[in-house]
């Protein structure tokens, strides 16, 4: 069973992304911010992970960065807001996979998902 790392400070954004993915047989894990990501992400290896981009502690870009320099196969899927284009870019030249804008719809994100990991 594929496992995904959701990593959001809003809890109710883990629980609702969380659901949907089991409810899609997916094994999830969550993370409330880039630095609880990254021990998770060493920790777990997840085959996926959902990652906020503004976080307190540590911000997703930099957990992204960190996860990718640990393992540089790693799969990270953007959640990005409204205006956050320039982040996301800069997410992409920093090996994520693709990203998914908040408020997000649950087909988008089974979407990307079955695209990285079926
Ligand atoms: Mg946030």
């Amino acid at each position: 069973m594929p496992t995904v790392l959701v990593v959001d400070d809003a809890a109710f954004m883990r629980m609702r992304a969380g659901k949907l993915l089991a409810q899609h047989g997916y094994q999830v894990l969550e993370a409330e911010n880039g630095l609880d990501a990254l021990n998770m992400y060493m920790q777990h290896k997840p085959d996926l992970v959902l990652m906020d981009i503004t976080m307190p502690v540590m911000d997703g870009i930099t957990a992204l960065k960190e996860i990718r320099q640990a393992d540089p196969q790693a799969k990270v899927v953007m959640l990005s807001a409204m205006g956050q284009q320039a982040m996301v870019i800069e997410s992409i030249k920093a090996g994520a996979r693709d990203f998914v804008v908040k408020p997000y719809d649950p087909g988008n994100v089974m979407a990307s998902v079955r695209k990285l990991i079926g």
